[in-house]
């Protein structure tokens, strides 16, 4: 699993750095993902801050990388 946000999206509200500090971080006044593979425990967080971000602009995907 793979996660991004989209620049052109965010708007930088800061809801997904607060909800979850050890996978996203503000900088330059946009989300960035820190952590871009999550563990199968930060899955259940992590998809209730894509529901909560105010612009839809963070995604998860699947990969075979992980
Ligand atoms: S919750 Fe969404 S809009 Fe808010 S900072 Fe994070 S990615 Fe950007």
């Amino acid at each position: 699993m793979r996660i991004t946000i989209d620049d052109q999206l965010c708007i930088a509200c800061g809801l997904c750095e607060e909800l979850l500090p050890e996978v996203f971080i503000m900088q330059n006044q946009k989300a960035r993902v820190k952590q871009a593979s999550p563990t199968d425990e930060q899955i259940p967080a992590l998809e209730a801050v894509i529901e909560d971000c105010p612009a839809e602009a963070i995604s998860l995907s699947e990969t075979s990388d992980v």
